[in-house]
């Protein structure tokens, strides 16, 4: 089971914690998921396609300069949409066309990017420095759980990835967004799997952490939500100083994002 895909260039605006009234910003399709991951908690259902009839700039303008002339309170302009934004072959040239039209019309409004990661190695610094909130995804800190989790359809590795995360940190903060689950008999955030995450955390040096359970429906079926306590407690060992298995103490600033309804 699946939630409908956005089937417009621009929604919302979405309610988020950390990004308040968050517009959206699919530059991808309109009418098919385009992803170069297949996550196994994807509430778009299954990934088939990292390549496909993506939007046009001209049209992201478009549709950016309309909102705009009957402009909604907003917070965020937030890439994001159907799939992973990065993918889109003229993603440089949209990021700079969205940030001509915010630096018109709404200057102090910053615009954030939900990224999968999977394109971090070819992402251009002076496009990432256009996004005034980087926001990438790290599930886990092995490949073994990368594949079962993330479950690439292109061919990359967890440690490119990690290369990637590490060097863009170094140039300019960025957020490190996270989702833990149990699926089966086996989950992302305990024992050998947190020790694993936690190492590459400190690898990477983000600004900033968000955690979070899956929001239902998802795309496989034995994947479950984690209680909000056992974020808390996550929470903990990765912010404060907690007593825990590992010695990976991070002290990275960390926020939950609560499942839906709470
Ligand atoms: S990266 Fe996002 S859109 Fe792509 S499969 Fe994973 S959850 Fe779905």
């Amino acid at each position: 089971m699946s939630i409908p895909l956005k089937n417009n260039i621009i929604y919302g605006p979405v309610n988020s914690k950390r990004l308040g009234r968050s517009l959206g910003i699919n530059i991808l399709s309109t009418t098919e998921k385009i992803c170069s991951f297949n996550c196994i908690y994807c509430q778009y259902g299954i990934t088939k396609n990292s390549s496909g009839s993506f939007v046009s700039p001209e049209e992201v303008e478009e549709a950016l300069s309309n909102f705009f002339a009957n402009p909604i309170r907003i917070d965020y302009l937030t890439f994001s949409g159907n799939g992973e934004p990065t993918l889109h072959p003229e993603f440089d040239k949209i990021v700079k066309k969205v940030k001509n039209i915010r630096d018109k019309y709404a200057p102090s409004i910053p615009i954030a990017l939900l990224s999968n990661s999977s394109n971090i190695n070819n992402l251009s610094f002076k496009t990432l420095e256009m996004v005034d909130i980087k926001i990438f995804k790290l599930d886990c800190g092995s490949e073994e759980l990368f594949l079962k989790i993330n479950r690439p359809i292109i061919n990359i590795s967890l440690k490119e990835i990690i290369k990637g995360l590490k060097r863009a940190s170094q140039k300019f903060p960025i957020t490190i967004q996270t989702i833990f689950i149990s699926f089966g008999e086996e989950n992302n955030y305990e024992k050998k799997a947190l020790k694993e995450y936690l190492l590459k955390i400190k690898e990477i040096k983000p600004a900033f952490i968000q955690i979070y359970s899956a929001d239902r429906p998802v795309a496989q079926n034995n994947v479950n939500l984690i209680s909000d306590e056992k974020l808390k407690e996550l929470e903990k060992v990765i912010y404060k100083k907690s007593k825990s298995l590992t010695r990976a103490y991070l002290n990275v600033p960390c926020e939950i994002r609560f499942s839906k309804g709470k």
